[in-house]
């Protein structure tokens, strides 16, 4: 089955990610460390349903799908 992963490499790690709002099933959750600051995002792959919406959505190319 499909599901989204992001790569913390490439992720800037901003809290205005567009990526986290994608998602229609809320499977992406960002923590927030402050107003400029913010963790890479995290997929609960238990919600994922590989629709690959959220791949269009990174600005550096930092989601990708992966065969689970
Ligand atoms: S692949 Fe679809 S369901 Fe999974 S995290 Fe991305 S937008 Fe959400």
């Amino acid at each position: 089955m499909k599901k989204a992963i992001i790569n913390e490499t490439r992720c800037d790690q901003s809290p205005f990610c567009p990526v986290v709002k994608s998602c229609p099933v809320n499977a992406i959750k960002q923590e927030k460390l402050g107003f400029f600051k913010a963790k890479t995002p995290k997929v609960d792959h238990d919600i994922c349903i590989g629709c690959e919406k959220c791949v269009r959505y990174c600005p550096h190319g930092a989601v990708n799908i992966i065969n689970k």
